[in-house]
């Protein structure tokens, strides 16, 4: 099976494919991941990788793409689920010579996305780095961190304006691989607001009828 998984940040995506990759036997391919990997290599291509995130600048949809392609190749007849590709037109373009069985999609309001975001909070010693949320995951002691003791800190990525921003991109990248894909008949949408078994089992109920 091969499925494709695209939410909001904070919609749970990220939780919702590791159920799904355990439940089907799939690889989990997060390419926020394979980038981190990436970057730590010493080849020609992590040094590029390392380059331009370093620099603060996007992969190109080129390299992503080649990236992408090639961890799939490595899997040979496994299935999977792809987390974070494609991310625009150009990459969906690309990916077009790969049959995929359904595009799922996690919604959540911006609303709820605010709110779920702004509740975000990390730990300010580098070295350390734990997530913090002041909803599901408060520190023992406010403000300070139950790992190392450091200070607990709103990251300003996570401040309104900066969410705000960071939504309008996501829609403007996202709606045009959306229509794509249900133009396709490929799309199916999953209320994310739920709690996450009930995502989930709504989710099985979608992937169950497809034949692999
Ligand atoms: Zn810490």
């Amino acid at each position: 099976m091969k499925v494709l998984i695209f939410g909001k940040q904070a919609s749970g995506k990220g939780t919702q494919a590791k159920l799904i990759a355990e439940k089907y036997r799939l690889v989990h391919i997060a390419t926020g991941d394979i980038f981190r990997e990436i970057r730590k290599e010493d080849s020609e291509l992590g040094k590029k990788v390392r380059a331009l995130i370093d620099g603060g600048k996007l992969v190109p949809d080129d390299v992503t793409t080649e990236i992408v392609m090639a961890k799939l190749k490595s899997l040979g007849k496994k299935g999977f689920i792809l987390d974070g590709y494609p991310r625009n037109l150009t990459q969906v373009k690309a990916f077009e010579k790969i049959p995929i069985d359904i595009a799922l999609l996690i919604e959540i309001s911006d609303a709820e996305a605010v709110k779920r975001m702004s509740a975000r909070r990390i730990c300010n010693n580098s070295k350390c780095g734990e997530i913090y949320n002041t909803l599901v995951k408060k520190p023992k002691q406010e403000g300070k961190c139950d790992k190392c003791g450091s200070s607990v800190i709103q990251r300003d990525d996570d401040k309104p304006e900066s969410i705000k921003k960071r939504l309008e991109t996501y829609r403007r990248e996202t709606a045009p691989i959306m229509e794509f894909y249900k133009k396709k008949g490929l799309l199916k949408e999953v209320d994310g607001t739920r709690p996450i078994e009930s995502i989930f089992r709504e989710i099985r109920g979608i992937l169950d009828k497809i034949k692999h």
